[in-house]
């Protein structure tokens, strides 16, 4: 309520008793009293009692509202649990104290980890009820022995002193399975988990503000790690923290100065050797440093938001390469061009126009490229992702499912994609000529794929037993070290010519 609000309401209160009181107190008193001089005294007596009451009357009214402000201010609208402000400023309070007793305290980070894909889903009012409930679990177990609270968006924080003599780690695995047990509504495949980044006062870290950011530490390092992972600060995560953010700052100079460069693999039809096309690979050198591997400063770029430029710099330096040796086309060296997109290109898919305009180097024949998407990617935006795969293909783009075996991914869905290639993952290859089982999942594969008339390569093929073995089962294509490495665009260019089936 605005205070406005509250003061007229409060107003309104006393004008209606005060008009009340006029109108009713002197016919009751005349009704009981008749004598003149007794009534002049009651007069006297109901002003003084009017003056006692109403007092006690601002009492109430003021009281109720100032503390209805207050839990305004204290306490998040939304769950009833304290706020960040008030948290932290009583996370002090109990510091201070338990510094003077000697005794220790815990402080956990919660973050829910498929929150924003719960809101994006199933919609805004039952991500709303979702944070309500987990709010509620944390309130039903840890009432009265933490001080609780709602940390940011997704994020809640519990703060445990020793006196509780809990076991905090027990308790958190009770934690996550209550949470686990909420159901998001219409989305029963999606489920509630948390990560979690403890860490405890004093060794942690002795004042409000060296304990919150060592928890905040473990918990980047917990949300690195993945679903349900709890992590306690060690001071490695400082140290990491602070190289991460270098890199990221390096990473930024790189793309935009254009320090990046690409690389080319070949892929070959296993019946006929022929080159069917190259994977586009980024590479990151730096100067005077060591290279940074692609699988270190991707999933960075993908937490800071400089994946899109890094795809608009691989697909335009790559066609621009490609062109100037005139490799790409139909009938020519190499028919096809295989591109990895991150699962967060899909962000902003509104921006349909956006994502096409990287192929603009293209001219208007776009059949030559085709986009590698990782099926886990691929399973976590399905929603979003449809859609623009859809537009894709209908400009002629082919899709080609990256990684494919690591995922979930069912007949069922695949049937509804508009999918040209799976891509054997190298972990299936490398152990084709050895495990049993992953012969026969690569074959389940390979036959699944060809019921829905979609291609299938084999990644990371290292041996000549592994190529022969992946012929029998009739699949298409193979790309890996026996064949070629990735090469620099003079390599290829080599490559090719000494190539001749
Ligand atoms: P990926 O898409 O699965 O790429 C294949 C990786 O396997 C490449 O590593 C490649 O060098 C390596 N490889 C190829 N043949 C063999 C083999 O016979 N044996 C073994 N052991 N490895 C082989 P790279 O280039 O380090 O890339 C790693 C990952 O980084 C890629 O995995 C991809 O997920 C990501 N990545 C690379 N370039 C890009 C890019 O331009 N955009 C995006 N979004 N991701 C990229
Ligand atoms: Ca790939
Ligand atoms: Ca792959």
């Amino acid at each position: 309520m605005s205070p406005r609000r509250i003061a007229l309401r409060i107003t309104l209160i006393y004008v209606t008793f005060g008009v009340l009181w006029i109108l009713f107190s002197d016919s009751i008193v005349a009704s009981f009293v008749t004598d003149v001089t007794t009534l002049s005294k009651v007069q006297t007596y109901k002003g003084w009692f009017y003056v006692l009451l109403t007092g006690v009357l601002f009492f109430f009214l003021t009281f109720g509202s100032l503390k209805y402000q207050q839990t305004l201010t204290e306490r998040d609208a939304l769950t009833g649990l304290l706020n960040r402000h008030m948290f932290r400023n009583q996370l002090d309070r109990l510091l201070q104290r338990l510094g003077k007793q000697h005794s220790h305290c815990t402080l956990i980070l919660i973050n829910l980890e498929n929150f924003r894909q719960i809101n994006n889903t199933a919609g805004q009012q039952i991500g709303d009820n979702i944070l309500k409930q987990v709010a509620n679990a944390l309130s039903e177990q840890f009432a009265e022995k933490a001080l609780l609270g709602r940390f940011a968006g997704d994020e809640f924080a519990l703060a445990i002193s020793d006196e509780q003599k809990l076991d905090i780690f027990e308790s958190l695995q009770i934690l996550q399975s209550n949470l686990e047990a909420i159901t998001v509504p219409a989305s029963p495949d999606l489920n509630v988990s948390a990560r979690i980044g403890i860490a405890t006062y004093p060794e942690n870290g002795d004042s409000l503000k060296s304990l919150v950011t060592a928890a905040t530490l473990a918990l980047e390092e917990a949300k690195i790690l993945g679903s349900g992972q709890i992590r306690v600060y060690n001071h490695r995560y400082g140290e990491e923290a602070q190289s991460r953010l270098e890199m990221l700052a390096e990473l930024r100079t790189a793309i935009n100065e254009e320090q990046l460069s690409v690389v080319y693999q070949p892929q070959f039809n296993l019946a006929t050797r022929k080159i069917t096309g190259v994977e586009v690979l980024v590479r990151w050198h730096r100067e005077g440093k060591t290279s940074v591997r692609p699988d270190v400063f991707i999933p960075l770029a993908e937490q800071s938001g400089l994946v899109h430029p890094i795809t608009d710099f691989v697909c335009k330096k790559a066609i621009q390469e490609l062109k100037k040796y005139d490799l790409l086309g139909k009938k020519k060296a190499i028919p096809k061009v295989s591109i990895n997109i991150s699962a967060r290109d899909f962000d902003h898919v509104s921006g349909a126009d956006r994502f096409f305009e990287r192929f603009s180097y293209l001219d208007d024949d776009w059949s030559t490229i085709q986009l590698e998407i990782t099926e886990t990617a691929l399973m976590e935006n399905f929603d979003q992702a449809l859609p623009l795969l859809h537009q894709i293909r209908d400009k002629g783009i082919r899709i080609s499912i990256d990684d494919f075996g690591t995922g979930y991914s069912s007949l069922g869905v695949l049937r509804k994609l508009p999918v040209r290639e799976l891509k054997i993952d190298r972990s299936f290859t490398q152990e084709i000529t050895e495990n049993e089982n992953d012969l026969q999942l690569v074959k389940a594969i390979i036959a699944m794929a060809r019921s829905l008339n979609i291609k299938t390569l084999a990644e990371g093929v290292e041996t000549t037993e592994q190529a022969l073995m992946l012929k029998e089962l009739e699949c298409e294509e193979i790309q890996g070290f026996l064949m070629s490495p990735p090469l620099e665009i003079e390599q290829l260019v080599d490559f090719i010519a000494r190539h001749q089936p």
